[in-house]
């Protein structure tokens, strides 16, 4: 078998540093130094193992930044305090005015609206494009392009990006491929298929608790640096810091991610089939309809299924309100944003996670107004579960 960092996940954890079974936490924004000439050392990013400022690094964070770039195969990672701040400053490390961006156009709203609004006030701006059709991105490419962008699973679509053809284009344009792989952990591993960037948005799957908002930007050694760099570093002088504590809690949590996303991902397909079979449109990438159902299952790991989520399109958005209501008074789980929760979460992403993104653009995209994205939870009864929903489903004249 093949070398699988995401299957030894439970290897990586480290224990304190006193033989508690967790590592301590460093509540400290400062440090003390003994001469002033190591201050200098660390400032000039020489003194390796020396921590100044817990904007800088902080040996809590460290630990989670460690355990991160170890379930990602990278040589190193950065967390952050959201995963809009990974996604931002890994852009705003890569990119300089003038530059260009080539983006997958079904993103996640708020990643869309950094690129399509926010962006372009720094001179930096994206072309957005259906990232499925190769000919189409390579197009796009000039002597500006810097980056392409994509999320392995896409929100809320769960189109699926052909990492290993799109690291073969960035190569060969000597261009930076960047992969949100939020909706994957662990059942893709961008890194290993040959994205030079991944980031996070750790809020969902892999603290899996809706607890906090936190983020992670795994690369090269080299790249980390230059985010930290307290000169010119995007995560130093924009400054996402995650606090300690919380990361102490979310690496905690990241023990029982593999677990979680086996359960998660048995959940969804047996909602996505019995959905499928009640006559309905479905997106999941584990059912043969899903148009890279193939592509899926030559990138993936095994161990993990083919994930939590699964949209289904009602068609009509007045009927996609009522349902959610309905399903949420028949206890399937919460009409929420957000994913990764141990309930079922779902909501309508043409009103709330993609909103950002302008009617006629949704339209263009597929994304039809009776759209319902869940996140599905890891229910011990999911034939139960199924149940309530197919009487909710009846009830608002559905099916
Ligand atoms: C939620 C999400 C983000 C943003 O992460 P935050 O932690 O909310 O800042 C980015 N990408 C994807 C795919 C997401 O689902």
């Amino acid at each position: 078998m093949s070398y699988n960092p995401a299957n030894e996940i439970q290897d990586y954890l480290v224990f304190g540093e006193f033989g508690g079974v967790n590592p301590s936490i460093e509540d400290s924004s400062t440090f003390t130094f003994l001469s002033a000439e190591r201050m200098e050392e660390v400032f000039q990013g020489r003194a390796e193992g020396c921590y100044l400022y817990s904007r800088h690094i902080n040996p809590t964070n460290e630990y989670l930044s460690r355990a991160c770039a170890l379930m990602e195969g990278s040589e190193c990672a950065q967390i952050t305090s959201s995963g809009m701040s990974a996604i931002s400053c890994t852009l705003m490390q890569l990119c300089s005015a003038g530059d260009e961006i080539i983006s997958s156009r079904t993103i996640y709203g708020g990643t869309y609206a950094l690129m399509k609004n926010f962006l372009p006030r720094f001179g930096i701006n994206t072309h957005f494009v259906d990232i499925t059709n190769l000919d189409i991105v390579k197009n796009k490419i000039n002597e500006k392009t810097k980056v392409i962008y994509c999320e392995s699973i896409s929100n809320p679509l769960l189109e699926v990006a052909d990492i290993p053809a799109l690291k073969k284009i960035a190569a060969e344009h000597n261009l930076v491929l960047v992969a949100d792989n939020t909706f994957s952990p662990l059942m893709l591993e961008p890194i290993k298929l040959g994205a030079d960037v991944v980031v996070y948005s750790l809020t969902k799957f892999v603290n899996g608790s809706s607890d906090c908002i936190a983020g992670a930007i795994c690369g090269t050694y080299d790249f980390i640096s230059s985010l930290r760099d307290v000169g010119s570093g995007a995560c130093m002088l924009i400054g996402p810091v995650m606090d300690p504590i919380r990361a102490s809690s979310i690496f905690k949590n990241l023990r029982t991610l593999h677990v979680r996303m086996v359960q998660h991902s048995k959940n969804a397909r047996y909602l996505a089939e019995n959905i499928e079979k009640l006559g309905m449109r479905v997106f999941y990438p584990g059912l043969k309809s899903h148009p890279q159902h193939k592509l899926i299952g030559s990138m993936l790991n095994p161990d993990y299924g083919y994930g939590g989520m699964v949209t289904i399109d009602v068609k009509d958005e007045e009927i996609a309100n009522k349902l959610m209501i309905k399903m949420q008074e028949e206890h399937v789980g919460y009409f929420a944003v957000s994913l990764g929760f141990y309930k079922t979460l779902f909501s309508s992403p043409g009103t709330s996670t993609s909103s950002e993104i302008p009617k006629e653009e949704q339209e263009k995209i597929g994304l039809s107004p009776g759209l319902i994205r869940f996140s599905v939870g890891i229910d011990h009864d999911i034939e139960r579960t199924f149940g309530r929903i197919k009487h909710s489903m009846k009830d608002c004249g559905v099916i």
